[in-house]
C-alpha cells in the first residue's frame, strides 16, 4: 500500500508525541532483568513494552528467566524524532549493559572460550504478532562458533546456531528476503538445495559438515544480494540488530497492524536483549509454546505445542509438525519437565490473572520461560474465560470486564453451518480434510490462493476463504479480507492460527492431507481439486473442510435470544456471555437504549439488554403497504384542508405502529422523533417518470401536478433543506396528527395494562422558538387526548441537538426541553461541514494523510464534534439540571464513543439492536476506567 510506505515516520510521530524529545538523554536507557537485579515490573508496559515488563514480572516471581535487559519505548521515539539517532548515552548505557550481562551469566561477549550470546527482541506496549523481527544467537562468529562446540562438546548443535544465526540477521538486519509473494524465502531456498544435495529429510538430519557448508553458502548468498560483508564483531552486531528493531517498527506489516488495532506509531517499541538457552543441543532440549487454556473455546485445558531439539521459531514457522503439549508428559527424557511446566501453567494464572499465551524453552531437560503475556482468544473463549476464572477467583470481576474488546462480541452473532445442509454436506461425501480448529464459526465463499486475490474479490463484495500452505505477515490483508483462512502446514500457534484468533476470523489451519499448488492456481485433497474461485467451506470449530458451499444459519446466541428456538439453559455459550453482560451492568453508569422503529427490532433489542428506545423514526413507517399513497396526497394537497384529511387517513397507521412498538417495549421508555426527512423523499423522482405515472393515477391526478410537486420541492441541499422541524413548523398539522398518533396509541394500550413512557423528540432544533412552536402543540395534543380517553399517560417532550446552533444555545433550549438526543450523524455533517453520503470520495486520503485519525462518522469526533456535545451538555444542564441527555447517532454503538458519552456525562447512548451487547460492555469499561 503506497499510503503506508509513503507516509514519514519520523514527522508523524514528532507532531504526535507528548513525550518532550530529550526525555531520554540522561535519563535511564536500560532495565536489567536478572536474579541479580530486577529493576523493572509487569505494569510498566508503556516504557518497557509487554515482552520486557513481564519478563521483569516472572523474574521477580521467581520463573526461570534467563537474565538480560530491556531497552525502553522512550529510545524507539527519541530515535524517530531525532532523524534515526540514538540518544548520546546510548552507546556508553549500552556497553555498561552488556557488562553486567557478563557478570550476571559468567560468560563474555565475543570471547571464543565462553561466548555471551543473546538474543535482541522487539516488544512495544500490546503485543503485535509476528509484526517485528527476533535475532537468535547474537554473538556467534567463526571463533566464537568454535568456543560454543567446545563448551558444549557438540559441534552440530554450535553450527546449527550459526547458521540460524546467520539465516535471521540476514534476513532482518541485512534484508535478504524473498522479492515476491510465491518465491521462496531464500535462506529455505539454499537449505532446501543442500538438504537434496545430501539426501536429507529434515533439518535435524543436517549434521555438522553440512551446516558449516550452509554458513558458507548463506554467507555468500548475504554478499551476492547486499555486496557486504557478514558482520562479525559482536558489539557490530548487536548496534545493527537493535537498529533493526527499531527500524521494524516503522515496517509497512507494522504500520498496517497499528493501523487495524488504533495503535499510536509514537509509543515505540523496546528492544530485550537476553541471553540465550537453547532447545536445539539435543533430544533433551525443546521449545514450545503454550496457553493456559484453550484460546479458540477457553476451555480449562493446557494448550500448546513443542518440538524437540528446535529452537525459537520452529513451532510456529511449521518447519516440522509440533507435537501437542499433553504429550510431553509421556516424552522418556524431558517428561519430568512438563510437571514442572503444570506448575508454572498455575503460577502464571494466579499471578497474571489470566489466561496465558507462554513460550518456553527447555535446555538439558531445564525449563525457561521466555515469554508470557494476556493470550489472544475469539469472543467465545473470552465469555467463557472471563465467567470461569472469575468463579475461581483467579480473575478479577473488573479485569474480565477491561480485558474484552467490545466490538469483538460480534463474534458471538456471526453465523455457524445450517445443522441440515452441514449434514447433509458430510452425507455426500464432500468432507475433504479435517486441519485444527483454530478460529470458530462458519465460513464459505471462493477458495483463493493469494493475498491479493482475496482483495480482489472481497472488493467485488464476494465471500472468499483464503489457502496457504502456512501464511506469514505478508498475508495480513488478504486475512482481513477474507471470510476464513485454511492451512495445510502449521499447528495451533501457527501465524494463520494467532491472526485469525485475533481477528476473530473462522480458521482451519494445519490440514494436512490437502496441497496447494501455487504455480497451477490449484488445491487438491485425495481425488478432488479446485481451482481458484471454486466454492469451499471451513468449520473453524470442528477442523473440518467442505467442499462446496454450505448454507448458514443462526448463531446459537441468536437462537436464543432472537429466533427462541435454543433454551437459554441447553446453550453454555448463551450461559457464559450473559453472565459477563450481567457483570458489565453491575459496572456501568449508562444507559443503553437502541434505535428501532418496529416491534419485532423492540423485542430483539430489549432481549439484547437494551433498556427502552432511544430513537424511534417515525417516517420508516410511512413505507409500509398502501399508506405511501396517503403521504403522497399530502404532499400533494394544494390546502391545509385536503393535507389534514390525507393526514386523518395516515393518523391510524401510525397509531397501529406505537401500540405495538408500546406492547414490546412493556413499560420500558420510548423516545420517538417527528418526522424528518425532506418530503421529496416520498415522491418518485425525475429520473423515474414511470413512478411518477403511478402516483398520478393512485392519486387520480396528472403527471404535470406531480412533476411540478417534485420540482417544487427540488433542493440543491436537500440536508440542510426543508426536513425536519422546519416541515412541523410550516405544516403544523403534520405535528398534530403524529402527537395524536402517539398519545392515541399510549391510551389504548394503558387501557390494556401495559405501562407507557412515550418521549416526544423533535429534530432538528437549533432555535428555541421552533421547539415552542412544536411543544405547544405537543401539549394540546395530549392535553386533548387524555380528555377524549380518560387516561392520564406520562410523556415529556424534548428535542434532537443535531445542529451546532442548537448545541450552542442549549441553554436556552433546555428551558423548554425536558431531554436532549444528539443526533451525532448530522451534527457529525454540520458541524465538520461533510455530507456522509458525499464524503467516501475524499475521507480515505484524509485518513492517509492523518488529517483525521478514524471515520467521523463512525467514532465521534471529540475534538470537534464532542466539543458541541460538551457545551451541549454544560448550556443544557445549566438552565435545566435535570435535563436527560442521550445520543441517537450512528456512534451510539462504537465503543470508543460509548467511552466519550460517558466522559462527558451522557445519561445514555442508543445503537442499532445486534449492537446493545457492545454498548453494554463498553459503557461498563468506561466506568471502570473512571474508577481508576
Ligand atoms: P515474537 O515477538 O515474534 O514472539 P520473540 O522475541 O518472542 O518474538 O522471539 C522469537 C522466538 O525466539 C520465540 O520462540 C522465543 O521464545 C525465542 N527466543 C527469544 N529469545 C530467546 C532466548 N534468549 N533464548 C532462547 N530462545 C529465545
Ligand atoms: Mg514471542
Ligand atoms: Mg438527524
Amino acid at each position: 500500500m503506497a499510503t503506508a510506505t509513503a507516509r514519514k515516520p519520523a514527522k508523524a510521530a514528532a507532531k504526535t508525541n507528548s513525550r518532550p524529545a530529550t526525555s531520554v538523554k540522561g535519563g535511564k536507557i536500560t532495565y536489567f532483568f536478572g536474579k541479580s537485579k530486577c529493576d523493572g515490573k509487569g505494569d510498566m508496559k508503556g516504557l518497557l513494552g509487554g515482552k520486557g515488563a513481564n519478563l521483569a514480572a516472572m523474574t521477580r516471581i521467581g520463573l526461570p528467566v534467563p537474565p538480560g535487559f530491556t531497552i525502553t519505548t522512550e529510545v524507539c521515539t527519541y530515535y524517530y524524532d531525532n532523524g534515526k539517532r540514538f540518544p548520546p548515552n546510548m552507546a556508553g548505557d549500552l556497553a555498561k549493559a552488556v557488562v553486567w550481562l557478563e557478570k550476571e551469566t559468567g560468560k563474555k561477549f565475543g570471547d571464543p572460550k565462553n561466548p555471551l550470546l543473546v538474543s535482541v527482541r522487539s516488544g512495544s506496549r500490546d503485543s503485535m504478532p509476528g509484526m517485528m523481527d527476533t535475532i537468535l544467537n547474537l554473538g556467534l562468529n567463526d571463533a566464537t562458533t568454535d568456543g560454543l562446540k567446545a563448551a558444549t562438546n557438540n559441534g552440530r548443535f554450535a553450527w546449527d546456531s550459526y547458521r540460524r544465526f546467520v539465516q535471521m540477521y540476514g534476513d532482518v538486519v541485512m534484508g535478504v528476503q524473498k522479492r515476491h509473494e510465491n518465491e521462496h524465502e531464500p535462506f529455505d531456498e539454499v537449505m532446501d538445495e543442500l538438504k537434496r544435495e545430501v539426501s536429507a529429510l529434515q533439518d535435524t538430519d543436517l549434521n555438522e559438515g553440512d551446516l558449516k557448508e550452509l554458513v558458507r553458502r548463506y554467507k555468500a548468498l548475504i554478499k551476492e544480494r547486499t555486496g557486504k560483508e557478514f558482520p562479525a564483531d559482536p558489539v557490530k552486531q548487536l548496534e545493527g540488530a537493535i537498529g533493526a528493531v527499531f527500524g521494524s517498527w516503522m515496517n509497512e506489516r507494522a504500520v498496517l497492524y497499528r493501523q487495524k488495532y488504533r495503535i499510536p506509531d509514537d509509543w515505540g517499541t523496546a528492544v530485550n536483549v537476553q541471553s540465550m538457552v537453547f532447545g536445539n543441543m539435543g533430544d533433551d532440549c525443546a521449545t514450545g509454546v503454550a496457553f493456559t487454556r484453550d484460546p479458540a473455546t477457553g476451555a480449562n485445558v493446557f494448550y500448546g505445542e513443542y518440538l524437540v531439539n528446535a529452537q525459537g521459531e520452529d513451532v510456529v514457522a511449521g518447519v516440522r509438525t509440533p507435537n501437542k503439549i499433553s504429550e510431553m508428559a509421556k516424552d522418556p527424557i524431558i517428561g519430568p519437565a512438563f510437571r514442572e511446566l503444570e506448575r508454572v501453567r498455575k503460577t502464571l494464572e494466579k499471578n497474571f490473572g489470566d489466561v496465558q499465551d507462554f513460550e518456553f524453552t527447555i535446555e538439558k531437560k531445564k525449563l525457561f520461560m521466555l515469554q508470557t503475556r494476556n493470550g489472544k482468544r475469539t469472543a467465545l473463549a473470552y465469555v467463557k474465560i472471563a465467567h470461569d476464572m472469575v468463579k475461581e477467583k483467579l480473575m478479577t470481576p473488573e479485569h474480565a470486564i477491561r480485558s474484552g474488546d467490545p466490538e469483538a462480541l460480534n463474534q458471538l452473532l456471526q453465523p455457524i453451518f445450517d445443522r441440515d445442509a452441514y449434514a447433509a454436506a458430510k452425507k455426500e461425501g464432500r468432507l475433504m480434510a479435517t486441519g485444527l480448529p483454530a478460529g470458530p464459526g462458519a465460513a464459505s465463499g471462493a477458495v483463493v490462493f493469494t493475498a491479493s486475490k482475496a482483495e480482489e474479490l472481497a472488493a467485488k463484495g464476494q465471500h472468499v476463504v483464503l489457502a496457504r500452505i502456512e501464511t506469514s505477515p505478508e498475508d495480513l490483508r488478504g486475512m482481513i479480507a477474507s471470510d476464513g483462512i485454511l492451512t495445510c502446514r502449521g499447528g495451533v500457534s501457527s501465524h494463520a492460527a494467532l491472526v485469525a484468533r485475533q481477528m476473530g476470523k473462522v480458521c482451519v489451519a494445519g490440514a494436512g492431507e490437502i496441497h496447494i499448488d501455487y504455480h497451477t492456481g490449484k488445491l487438491t485433497c485425495g481425488g478432488i481439486t479446485l481451482k481458484e474461485g471454486d466454492p469451499i467451506s471451513i468449520n473453524g470449530s470442528t477442523g473440518e473442510v467442505i467442499n462446496g458451499a454450505i448454507a448458514t444459519a443462526d448463531s446459537e446466541l441468536k437462537q436464543v435470544l432472537v429466533g427462541k428456538t435454543l433454551k437459554p439453559a441447553d446453550s453454555p455459550v448463551f450461559q457464559y456471555y450473559n453472565s459477563l453482560m450481567k457483570l458489565a451492568d453491575k459496572y456501568r453508569k449508562l444507559g443503553i437504549r437502541t434505535n428501532a422503529d418496529q416491534p419485532d427490532q423492540v423485542t430483539n433489542a430489549v432481549a439484547f439488554g437494551a433498556e427502552g428506545i432511544g430513537l424511534c423514526r417515525t417516517e420508516h413507517m410511512f413505507f409500509e403497504g398502501d399508506r405511501i399513497i396517503a403521504v403522497r396526497q399530502m404532499i400533494l394537497a394544494d390546502n391545509e384542508v385536503d393535507r389534514k384529511g390525507a393526514l386523518a387517513l395516515l393518523l391510524p397507521h401510525q397509531q397501529k405502529d406505537f401500540e405495538g412498538i408500546f406492547r414490546a417495549l412493556n413499560g420500558l421508555p420510548a423516545c420517538i422523533r417527528l418526522l424528518d426527512p425532506p418530503l421529496h423523499e416520498f415522491l418518485p423522482q425525475h429520473d423515474n417518470e414511470k413512478g411518477q405515472k403511478e402516483v398520478a393515477t393512485q392519486l387520480k391526478t396528472t403527471v404535470e401536478k406531480v412533476m411540478q410537486r417534485v420540482n417544487e420541492l427540488h433542493e440543491f441541499n436537500p440536508m440542510l433543506g426543508f426536513r425536519g422541524c422546519r416541515l412541523g413548523i410550516k405544516f403544523p398539522e403534520i405535528s398534530e396528527m403524529q402527537a395524536r398518533a402517539i398519545f392515541q396509541a399510549a391510551a389504548a394500550v394503558l387501557k390494556e395494562g401495559i405501562k407507557v413512557k412515550p418521549e416526544i423528540m423533535i429534530p432538528l432544533v437549533g432555535f428555541k422558538k421552533e421547539l415552542d412552536l412544536q411543544v405547544e402543540i405537543v401539549h394540546r395534543v395530549a392535553g386533548e387526548v387524555m380528555k377524549e380517553t380518560g387516561k392520564k399517560f406520562p410523556y415529556s417532550v424534548g428535542t434532537m441537538i443535531e445542529v451546532p446552533r442548537g448545541a450552542l444555545t442549549a441553554d436556552e433550549i433546555a428551558e423548554t426541553a425536558e431531554f436532549f438526543s444528539f443526533g451525532t450523524n448530522d451534527l457529525t455533517q454540520t458541524c465538520l461541514g461533510m455530507s456522509r453520503d458525499d464524503s467516501g470520495s475524499f475521507l480515505p486520503s484524509y485518513q492517509s494523510s492523518e488529517i483525521i485519525k478514524t471515520n467521523p462518522f463512525a467514532s465521534i469526533d471529540t475534538t470537534g464534534v464532542g466539543q458541541l456535545m460538551k457545551i451541549g451538555v454544560e448550556k443544557g444542564r445549566k438552565t435545566n439540571p435535570d435535563l436527560k441527555i442521550g445520543i441517537c447517532g450512528e456512534h451510539g454503538g462504537d465503543p470508543s464513543s460509548v467511552v466519550f458519552c460517558h466522559t462527558i456525562g451522557l445519561n445514555y447512548v442508543s445503537c442499532s439492536p445486534f449492537r446493545v451487547p457492545i454498548a453494554r460492555l463498553a459503557a461498563a469499561q468506561a466506568a471502570l476506567k473512571d474508577a481508576k
